[in-house]
């Protein structure tokens, strides 16, 4: 694994911050503390959470609040997710053993990109909106993240030359889950993603079995809409 070289640039990331108040290594502490009150349990999860700069994946006059567990503002309408829901989905996708080719559809700020590039070999991340897909871009290359790769387009379509994938996880909600990414889905493959109208999503983990697509309804979440076309 190739953790020892990159949590040693998210140390170095972190130093800088230092003495930021929220942005401390203190706040990550306490960051952590909350999601294992609230039911996440996966140590790698909770490292990786703990490691992982999210302060950077915001802007400046919203870092003060980016250990806190909610979704924040990105701009163009989009939100960073909150970090329970980003830890729980990385939880549902290792669970039954780590994922090595994972594909993402909607980079928005890289955060959850970030986060999975530290337990699997290749992060595949997807977004519709260029402008953010730049800004996560220069965020990952700063950060000496080798293992995502990213591409502008509609993720409905999901990444099918790369296909098929070990794991799939959606990070906006549409009312079913695209007919290509269930098909770009690898045998014995898992995806989670967020599922139903506004209001009334539940988080949802599909395992495939050859031709099957055992479904398991998990816990209510909130997100973004899964839109079509590009932005
Ligand atoms: N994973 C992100 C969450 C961003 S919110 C993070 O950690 O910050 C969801 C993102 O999905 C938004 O950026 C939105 O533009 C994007 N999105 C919505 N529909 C999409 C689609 N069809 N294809 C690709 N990205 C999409």
């Amino acid at each position: 694994m190739s953790i020892p070289s990159r949590s040693g640039l998210f140390g170095a990331a972190a130093a800088s911050a230092h003495g930021h108040g929220m942005t401390s290594q203190r706040a990550r502490d306490r960051l952590v503390a909350t999601l294992r009150t609230e039911g996440i349990k996966d140590p790698r999860v909770l490292d990786v959470i703990r490691t992982t700069p999210r302060h950077l994946f915001i802007d400046e006059a919203l870092a003060s609040r980016a250990y806190e567990n909610t979704a924040l503002p990105i701009g163009l309408d989009q939100t960073i997710s909150q970090p329970w829901v980003v830890a729980r989905m990385t939880e549902l996708l290792i669970e039954n053993g780590v994922p090595r080719r994972v594909l993402e559809i909607g980079t928005g700020s890289g955060y959850q990109a970030a986060v999975l590039a530290n337990l699997v070999e290749t992060v595949y991340t997807v977004e519709r909106i260029e402008e953010l897909l730049r800004k996560a871009r220069r965020l990952f290359r700063s950060m000496k993240i080798e293992n995502i790769r990213s591409r502008h387009d509609d993720g409905n379509i999901g990444w099918p030359a790369e296909a098929p994938f070990d794991a799939i996880v959606l990070t906006a909600a549409g009312e079913s889950v695209p007919r290509a990414l269930n098909e770009q889905l690898a045998d014995g493959g898992v995806l989670v993603a967020p599922l139903g109208p506004p209001g009334a999503q539940r988080l949802v983990r599909i395992s495939r079995e050859g031709d099957e697509w055992r479904h398991e309804d998990l816990e209510p979440v909130s997100f973004v809409p899964l839109l079509g076309g590009i932005g």
